[in-house]
């Protein structure tokens, strides 16, 4: 594949991620008043994609609400979404009124991306009045392929790009190098080369000090469902080896320990379905569509994982570090 054809792939992902929450929400696994604005298809999923979905969502969703409450006494909170594609965390957020105006959301991905979303966000007043709901200013500007508000900025740029990358957060985005920030990275750091997704992690860390990374991936498949896994990644235009993909929990664990991140707390789906995730929701979801192929789903959910990690100073240490 041409590195152009290559890129095409990877924005297509986006479709996907987005299709598939559309058809989970429609389903009833969870709520999201805007994902239907992004998506027009009339596609549908299987029950166990839906149910992947929903845990996925769910998952990160209260990982990134514990952050926001617990950094609470802080002021100004700043999360950043790497390839955030169509998600719609910002909005399902700002709606609730958990995130307030003195914090930034900067969402980043390819500027043929985030000139879509800029389009999509600009027609419907849904999306484009929670820009500047409660905020000072009350403006909206066009910048780098994206928007810019008080609160919130979408920026077009190649995250392997660092020097692009740091400079559009230093300067665009005003985000500050001493206030809490989160990092999320849904299933976008697989899509760089190794040393190039190792620079990014490495980036955060030596340029804010009080950092959380939420990291949710595919692991490097090894048994014959994950391989079937990858044919079906590969018919999508992608080479396994131009995935970053790591052997085990473990070794993820430590490429996040040696970038200085102090406390790296790491689980398989499966385990966060089965042990994390509210009991009383899952019994609901689980009505919604018959599943009788447990034993895929186990697998499934076992070739996903969820990482949480912190760099704080003493005094912060307290944030609550486990999954
Ligand atoms: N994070 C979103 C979600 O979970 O729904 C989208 C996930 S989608 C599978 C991967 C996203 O990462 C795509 O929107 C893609 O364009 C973006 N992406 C991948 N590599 C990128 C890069 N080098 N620079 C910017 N965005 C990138």
């Amino acid at each position: 594949n041409s590195p152009l054809e290559q890129q095409r792939a990877i924005q297509q992902t986006n479709d996907d991620a987005a299709i598939s929450k559309y058809c989970a929400v429609s389903k009833g696994y969870y709520s999201d008043p805007f994902i239907s604005l992004f998506v027009n298809t009339k596609e549908k999923r299987q029950p166990l994609i839906n149910r992947g979905t929903y845990a996925r969502v769910r998952a990160v969703q209260m990982l990134v609400e514990r952050f926001l409450q617990s950094t609470k006494p802080y002021g100004k909170r700043q999360i950043i979404n790497l390839g955030a594609g169509f998600d719609t965390l910002f909005f399902r957020l700002r709606e609730k009124d958990v995130i307030c105006k003195e914090d930034m959301f900067v969402e980043l991905d390819f500027p043929q991306v985030t000139r879509m979303k800029r389009r999509i966000v600009r027609q419907h007043s849904a999306l484009y009045s929670l820009l500047t709901k409660n905020t000072d200013t009350n403006s909206v500007q066009e910048v780098q392929d994206g928007l810019s508000c008080d609160i919130y900025k979408l920026i077009g740029v190649d995250l392997k790009q660092i020097e692009s990358l740091s400079y559009l957060l230093e300067h665009i985005c005003q985000l500050s190098a001493d206030s809490p920030t989160l990092v999320i990275s849904e299933c976008v750091l697989t899509y760089i080369e190794p040393q190039n997704a190792d620079r990014i992690i490495q980036y955060f860390s030596n340029s804010f000090s009080f950092i959380s990374f939420i990291l949710f991936e595919l692991t490097f498949p090894t048994d014959p469902f994950g391989r079937q896994m990858v044919k079906n990644i590969e018919q999508r235009g992608f080479s396994l080896s131009s995935l970053s993909l790591y052997p085990s929990l473990q070794a993820q664990k430590e490429r996040f320990t040696q970038f200085g991140y102090s406390k790296v707390d790491i689980k398989s789906m499966y385990t966060i379905y089965e042990d994390v995730l509210e009991v009383e929701e899952k019994r609901r979801i689980e009505r919604l569509e018959l599943l009788d192929e447990l034993e895929e789903w186990r697998l499934l959910l076992q070739h996903y994982f969820l990482l949480y990690c912190l760099k704080a100073n003493a005094l912060q240490e307290s944030e609550e570090d486990k999954i």
